[in-house]
């Protein structure tokens, strides 16, 4: 579901898609292969949905701070040494005041993860690959559905995260 703006808001369900169509609440910019069947109708399922009016939404408030989030953030990658990450790691420990935000969490392998304990990576040779922040929206498009459809592309460029 786009915001009037073309600003990818949320992902939506297919039926709820249908319903906001049908209230004149969104246009259709893409349609699905697949059809809703009514008694006397059959509408094709909207892939791709557009407000009629704009709604004003907190990046952040999108964006919520969780395991998978952190993951699909960072490609399932550990952010010290590139292997497959296995935790969550706080960059400053939570013991040293470190916070649980975006920019002070990262996932990280169990090696890297057990290395630092309550230290900072500084302390025990790590480097953090990129700088962590806040996702940007091709993030919780992947966490919502697991994939991107070909149809959402030309919405999501320029949001895409950097590797
Ligand atoms: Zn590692």
């Amino acid at each position: 579901m786009l915001n009037a703006t073309f600003e990818p808001l949320c992902v939506v369900s297919a039926r709820r898609a249908v319903v906001l169509v049908l209230k004149e609440k969104a246009e259709v910019l893409h349609a699905s292969d697949r059809e809703f069947h009514s008694p006397g109708s059959v509408i094709p399922a909207p892939s791709v949905i557009r407000l009629n009016y704009f709604v004003k939404v907190p990046f952040r408030a999108r964006a919520s701070l969780n395991r998978r989030a952190v993951f699909a953030r960072d490609d399932h990658r550990c952010q010290y040494c590139g292997a497959a990450a296995e935790n969550i790691d706080h960059v400053v420990p939570r013991s040293r005041g470190g916070t649980h935000t975006w920019e002070n969490v990262v996932a990280a392998c169990r090696p890297c993860n057990t290395r630092k304990e309550d230290r900072q990576p500084a302390e025990v040779g790590l480097t953090l690959r990129r700088r962590p922040a806040v996702p940007r929206e091709l993030t919780w498009i992947i966490v919502a559905v697991g994939t991107v459809h070909p149809h959402w592309e030309p919405y999501l460029q320029g949001t895409a995260l950097s590797a």
